[in-house]
C-alpha cells in the first residue's frame, strides 16, 4: 500500500506535519535525515512557547515522540530521488546500507535550509558558544556586550539593527567595499552612530577561544591590530535550501531559491507541499515556531487533497502486466510497504 503522505525531513516542520497527518489518520512516513533538524543542534531555546530555556534537543525529542504517538512511521536516510507518475510518487531513500523505495499519494518537503557558515576551523566547536547564526534566537543573550556581525546583505543589516536593541557595540564585518542591504536599512544603521563600527573590505580569518569565542583574527588591521576581542559573533551570509529533488519534480522556486508556496503551503505541483525553512513564506523570518506552524498547514492541505485525489495513486500502483512498477511488498517497522527491491 502506498503511504498517504511522505514527509521529507524531521525538523520542526516535518515532525509537526507528521503529528497533524497522523491525527488526520493518514498513513504517514517521515524520512528522517538527521534527528531533530537545526533545532536539535541550536542549544537552549528561549522563545518556543511553553518551553522557555529548554534544550532544543529535548524539544525535538518531544516532537518526535508526539509524531510517533500520532501514528507516523519513520525511515532513516536521505531522500535521493522522487518521480511522479500520474500523481503517484515514488520516493528513493538512501540509508547507511541500502536504497529503499516508497510510494506516496502526497509529499511534503520539509528539508530545512542550511545556513551558510564561514568554513573556518573551530567553527563547529564554537557554535552556540559565541558563534551564532540567528540574531532573533541568540541576540538577547548579549545584553550590554560587544559583538561582531559578518555579512553584507540585507539579512545582516537587519541583524545589526536588531542587535542594536541589546548590545553595547557591534563590529559590522563586510567582506566587500559595498553593502547589498536595502537603503532604508543602511540609513537606519548609520543613525546608530558609534554603536556600529564599520569594517569594510574585511573578512574573519580565524575564531579564537578555549571554552567559548574570545577573539577573531581579521584580514586587515583595525586600531593597529588584526585581532578583535568580542563576546559574540553573528554570521548572516545566507542560507541554502536543498531543493534538487522538488525541482526535479517540477516544483518552482522563488528568486532566492526557496520553494515557492501559497498560503496553504501548496507548491505548483498537485499533491506536493513544502514547509519550514525551505519555503519562501514569512521571508527571512525562520524559526522553530514558524516551521512547526507551516508543517501543520502543509499537512492540512495534503489531507484535503488526499480526500479528493488519494485513490488515484492506488489505481495507478495496482500491479498489472503493463505496470511500469516492479512491485513487491516488504515489511518496514512492522508495516507492509511496496518496494521494487
Ligand atoms: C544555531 C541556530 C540556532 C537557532 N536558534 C533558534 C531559537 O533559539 N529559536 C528558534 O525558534 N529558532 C532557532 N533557530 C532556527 C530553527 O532551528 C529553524 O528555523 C528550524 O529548525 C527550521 O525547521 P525545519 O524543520 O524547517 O528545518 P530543519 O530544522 O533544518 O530540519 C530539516 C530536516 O530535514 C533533513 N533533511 C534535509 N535534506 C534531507 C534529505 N535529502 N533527505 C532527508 N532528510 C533531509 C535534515 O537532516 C533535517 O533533519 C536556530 C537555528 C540555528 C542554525
Amino acid at each position: 500500500m502506498p503511504y498517504d503522505i511522505i514527509i521529507v525531513g524531521s525538523g520542526a516542520a516535518g515532525l509537526s506535519a507528521g503529528i497533524y497527518a497522523g491525527r488526520y489518520l493518514m498513513k504517514t512516513l517521515i524520512v528522517r535525515g538527521e534527528f531533530g533538524g537545526e533545532t536539535a543542534k541550536a542549544g537552549t531555546i528561549w522563545n518556543y512557547p511553553s518551553t522557555p530555556g529548554m534544550d532544543g534537543y529535548e524539544i525535538m525529542q518531544k516532537m518526535e515522540g508526539q509524531a510517533k504517538e500520532s501514528g507516523a512511521e519513520f525511515a532513516d536516510g536521505k531522500l535521493i530521488d522522487a518521480t511522479n507518475k500520474d500523481g503517484c510518487y515514488t520516493v528513493l531513500v538512501q540509508d547507511s546500507k541500502e536504497e529503499k523505495t516508497f510510494y506516496a499519494k502526497t509529499i511534503i518537503f520539509a528539508q530545512g535550509s542550511e545556513r551558510r557558515r564561514l568554513g573556518l576551523p573551530d567553527e563547529d566547536r564554537l557554535t552556540s558558544k559565541g558563534v551564532h547564526y540567528c540574531v532573533t534566537c541568540d541576540g538577547p543573550l548579549y545584553g550590554g556586550k560587544v559583538v561582531g556581525m559578518v555579512g553584507g546583505g540585507d539579512a545582516s543589516a537587519k541583524g545589526v539593527l536588531h542587535l542594536a536593541d541589546y548590545v553595547e557595540k557591534i563590529y559590522y564585518i563586510v567582506r566587500g567595499d559595498k553593502l547589498r542591504a536595502e537603503p532604508v536599512n543602511e540609513v537606519a544603521m548609520r543613525k546608530l552612530g558609534d554603536k556600529v563600527v564599520w569594517l569594510m573590505d574585511t573578512s574573519v580569518l580565524k575564531l579564537i577561544g578555549e571554552k567559548r569565542l574570545e577573539r577573531v583574527a581579521l584580514s586587515r588591521e583595525y586600531n593597529g591590530t588584526t585581532e578583535l576581542a568580542i563576546d559574540g559573533l553573528f554570521v548572516e551570509i545566507g542560507a541554502k535550501p536543498d531543493v534538487a529533488v522538488p525541482v526535479s519534480l517540477g516544483v518552482t522556486l522563488d528568486k532566492l531559491g526557496y520553494v515557492d508556496v501559497d498560503n496553504m503551503m501548496r507548491t505548483n505541483v498537485p499533491g506536493i507541499y513544502a514547509a519550514g525553512d525551505a519555503v519562501n513564506h514569512f521571508g527571512q523570518f525562520k524559526q522553530t515556531i514558524t516551521a512547526a506552524a507551516l508543517g501543520a498547514v502543509a499537512a492540512t492541505s495534503a489531507y484535503e487533497y488526499h480526500k479528493t485525489h488519494g485513490e488515484l495513486c492506488r489505481v495507478h500502483l495496482r500491479p498489472a502486466a503493463s505496470s511500469t512498477y516492479d512491485v513487491k511488498s516488504a515489511m518496514v517497522d512492522g508495516t507492509e510497504v511496496l518496494t521494487n527491491n
